[in-house]
């Protein structure tokens, strides 16, 4: 339980305000209407309590969970029919019934009892006021349906307002405008229907129209209407906010986990090493062992900075750093590296290149990173004795890189998700090495941010091309040139030609 505060809250005292005032609103009208100053049909009154407080208590349910009150419709009701005393007592009244209803089965307490009493009165007050201001200065014919909107809207503002000072104060971290902002257009439409089914009591009442009763029909549907769809969309909303918030969370645990894992990695790493250039002092099984324990660590230490680097690439700390690069000594650079995996396979590594190609703007050491990553992946993927064949071209500022293997290919279910992260198309690799299902997401994530595509074709047991479009600008200068731009967000290229 909340500890008691000896000071006196603000909301307190705003309550203490509202209620005080109240009660000297509905006390003045009690007076003039037992005293008769006030003329009012004692059954209406009565009636129209009852359906105040009936509409208080009992929330109409239009779908299940979605519940809402109809109060307003009587309310504006009592405001039009009867004297400014009558409508007052005969909402207080009312709003009183449905609320003790409401203590009774411990939904609300003495304090809501209070706020919403108090609310009633002072809304029934403003409104009935201004009701009655507009007739008078407009004429009772034609100020009619005039007067009739002004009442409507401030009963609505007026209700809005009272219950935006509460939340304020009560919060504190509100502003007061912006909560009545939120309050007025939260539900316009509802609240318009309910006033029309106001507008329709008021006529059956005041003109006998009968025929009116089905037509009551109409406000409800289009609440239910309006009602239904705003709480879907707000329940997407909450929705997709959440599916946000967990993954920014995953995404710094990723981020904080592998981060913590480095520095024991790098003492695993140091101590296996040692015990390497040891070997000669080792028996046998120690030496396999200590060879199993290097290994293991070289996989980890690559799987965490595959992780750590897919967390900067998703928190946007990634920054480009562009300069003029040559595409097929880039191309190269990444055979080389390559060339003692795919010669131990007996795999070609090809390179054709549609014309010499230009000089192209784009991060050299990121760029390296994709092809590397897809290129060792058709090795990996590669029977021995094939070919991987990567082609390159700059046609329209469009630099396009294309690497093809004569793999088991990629099944068409599977293909719309080896860019996904974690994802592993099982069918294709039984029996290989696991490496994290990362690379493709990796690479897809570089090429975005050089504002580029990548996507890949394949056909089962024959074999599966991948082809990455990006937009660069060619210059004349050659490779490893100054940095020429940094930029962090994909499509802002600087424009060179
Ligand atoms: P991994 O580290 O598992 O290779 P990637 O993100 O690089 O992760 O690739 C995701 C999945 O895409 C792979 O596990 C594999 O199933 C499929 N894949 C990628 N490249 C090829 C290829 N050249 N041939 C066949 N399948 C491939």
């Amino acid at each position: 339980m909340k500890p008691r505060s000896a000071l006196v809250t603000p909301f307190q005292v705003y309550l203490f305000v509202v209620v005080a005032f109240s009660a000297l609103i509905a006390g003045i009208s009690a007076r003039d209407l037992l005293f008769g100053a006030a003329r009012d049909n004692t059954w209406l009154v009565v009636g129209l309590s009852l359906v105040i407080g009936f509409t208080t208590a009992r929330l109409v349910e239009l779908r299940p969970n979605i519940k809402i009150s109809t109060r307003a419709a009587p309310q504006y009701a009592a405001i039009v029919l009867l004297s400014p005393a009558g409508a007052i007592i005969a909402t207080a009244a009312g709003v009183i019934v449905g609320y003790f209803f409401h203590l009774m089965r411990g939904r609300h307490n003495r304090i809501d009892l209070l706020f919403n009493t108090a609310q009633g009165v002072l809304s029934t007050w403003v409104a009935t006021s201004i009701y009655r201001l507009v007739l008078s200065a407009a004429g009772t014919n034609s100020g009619e349906p005039v007067a009739l909107i002004f009442a409507a809207a401030s009963l609505y503002m007026a209700n809005a307002f009272l219950i935006a000072v509460a939340v304020t104060l009560s919060r504190q971290n509100t502003g007061l405008f912006a909560t009545f902002l939120h309050l007025i257009r939260n539900d316009p439409l509802v609240y318009t229907a309910l006033l029309v089914t106001g507008l329709l009591a008021i006529l059956m009442v005041r003109e006998q129209q009968f025929w009116v009763v089905p037509l009551l029909i109409v406000p409800l549907a289009m609440t239910e209407h309006v009602v239904v769809k705003q709480r879907k969309e707000n329940e997407r909303d909450r929705k997709i906010a959440v599916m946000e918030e967990v993954d920014t969370l995953r995404g710094e645990f990723v981020a904080a986990v592998t981060h913590d894992l480095r520095t024991p990695l790098m003492t695993i790493k140091g101590f296996g090493e040692l015990l390497e250039d040891r070997e000669d002092e080792l028996m046998p099984d120690e030496r396999t062992a200590v060879r199993a324990i290097n290994t293991s660590a070289e996989r980890l230490g690559e799987l965490v900075e595959t992780l750590l680097q897919l967390s900067e690439l998703d928190a946007g700390m990634v920054v480009l750093e562009t300069r003029p690069s040559d595409i097929s000594n880039l191309v190269r650079r990444v055979f080389e590296h390559l060339r003692y995996t795919a010669d131990n396979k007996g795999i070609g590594l090809v390179m054709e290149a549609s014309g010499p190609p230009p000089p192209v703007v784009l991060d050299p050491i990121r760029f390296e990173q994709v092809i590397t990553n897809i290129v060792s992946n058709a090795i990996k993927f590669s029977p021995a004795e094939s070919k991987v064949v990567v082609r390159t071209g700059v046609l329209d500022e469009t630099l396009t890189v294309q690497i093809s293997d004569s793999g088991p290919g990629i099944a068409p279910e599977a293909l719309p998700h080896i860019f996904e992260r974690f994802y592993r198309a099982s069918q294709v690799e039984a029996g290989r090495r696991q490496t994290g299902g990362l690379g493709l997401a990796i690479a897809k994530s570089i090429v975005e941010l050089h504002g580029g595509t990548i996507w890949a074709e394949s056909v089962v047991r024959q074999g599966s091309t991948f082809t990455i479009h990006v937009p660069v600008c060619r210059t004349n200068s050659s490779d490893d040139g100054p940095v020429v731009a940094q930029f962090s967000s994909p499509r802002s290229l600087p424009n060179q030609s």
